[in-house]
């Protein structure tokens, strides 16, 4: 429902963005993933038509979002990364000037109104004022919002960050409920919570998409990539060659030799022929006493950072200066915010 394609945003000759291009499909829960300063943000802002791109296209079912801008965020609710949250109204109040300012018609409001709050279960917090609610309940907030309007897709920046562990499951929980129905992007700087409620991983790093896979699939390359490690009494140049010649044993690697005499060997093997009974015979023929014999596999965290780890240098601090007033546009525009108090009077 989403095309991405060669997606660039410059700040001056620095590239926040480059090059990224990817699809989203309906129905899936996506995960964004990077260190802070990855462009998480700075991607979901432009997909959302909040902010201008310097070069590439962003499709919303085949519109483009820059030529056709209202019809594109018809379909998408968008939970930034610091909610526009008006915390002297109630979310009742609040919720009522989005449906408003998102055209949701008068007779439909109200319904549309209690719906998003059952769905983020806030109905009984309506009526007190959203500066006194605690942080997961003003992200609660923030997410009805993004559901008012009845957008295909949901797209949630950093949903969790400054909530306490069980604000933490609660708001995941939400998110996994919401993609039952919805196409959602959640993005995050923790590999662990993306893992918890997402499909289909999209990582970042230094503007740069580094990966796009189904997080099955990243989890099964992770162990295919498992190697044997050998800890071995003896000659390393012997132990190499008597390993070397052991069917199963693919590719033989020495690592540092202790000073205890005892060498380390990294081995990929043939994971149709587990070779593990073969080497442990061999040596022990050989007089190699075999001190330790493990597997180890990557994780998706080796993954990840392995990824993401490369050029730390480039890493840059908060953003340095606002957008400009031409490349932002506020999700909601100002002037629909006069009427509104009174109206929401009636609303209750
Ligand atoms: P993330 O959300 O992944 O933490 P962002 O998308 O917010 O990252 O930022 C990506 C990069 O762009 C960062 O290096 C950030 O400093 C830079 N950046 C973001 N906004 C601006 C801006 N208005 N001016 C200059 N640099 C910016
Ligand atoms: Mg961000």
């Amino acid at each position: 429902m989403i095309q991405v394609r060669n997606l660039t945003k410059k700040y001056g000759d620095f590239f926040a963005l480059s090059d990224v291009s990817f699809d989203i499909e309906r129905g899936k829960i996506y995960g964004f993933l990077g260190p802070n300063g990855a462009g998480k943000s700075t991607t979901m802002n432009i997909i959302t038509g909040c902010l201008s791109a310097t070069g590439g296209s962003v499709l919303v079912d085949g519109k483009d979002i820059f030529d056709k801008p209202i019809e594109a965020k018809r379909k998408i609710g968008y939970l930034p990364e610091l909610p526009p949250l008006y915390t002297e109204m109630t979310p009742a109040e609040y919720l009522a000037f989005v449906a408003h300012a998102k055209g949701v018609s008068y007779e439909d409001a109200p319904r549309k109104i209690r719906e998003s709050m059952e769905q983020t279960q806030i109905t009984h917090v309506a009526d007190k004022l959203i500066r006194n609610l605690s942080k997961g309940y003003r992200q609660r907030v923030g997410i009805a919002q993004a559901l008012l309007g009845d957008p295909e897709l949901i797209i949630l920046d950093e949903p969790t960050v400054g909530l306490d562990p069980k604000q933490i499951l609660e708001i995941r929980e939400l998110i996994r409920e919401l993609g039952k129905t919805k196409t959602v992007i959640l993005s995050s700087h923790i590999l662990a919570e993306i893992r918890a409620v997402c499909e289909h991983l999209l990582i970042l790093s230094h503007g740069r998409l580094v990966a796009n896979a189904p997080i099955r699939a990243l989890e099964e390359s992770a162990t295919a990539d498992a190697r044997l490690c050998l800890e071995i009494k003896g000659e390393e140049a012997e132990a190499l060659s008597i390993l070397k010649e052991i069917e199963g044993v693919w590719d033989v690697e020495p690592e540092a030799i202790d000073k205890d005499g005892i060498c380390r060997f990294s081995l990929k093997t043939d994971p149709e022929r587990d070779p593990r009974d073969d080497i442990f015979y061999t040596l022990a023929e050989h007089k190699m006493p075999l001190v330790e014999m493990l597997t180890k596999s990557a994780t998706l965290e080796d993954i990840f950072l392995s990824l993401t780890s490369q050029d730390v240098s480039g890493e840059h601090e908060a953003p340095s200066e606002a957008p400009t007033a031409e490349e932002y546009t506020p999700l909601f525009s100002a002037k629909e915010n006069e009427e509104t108090e009174e109206k929401e009077g009636d609303e209750k």
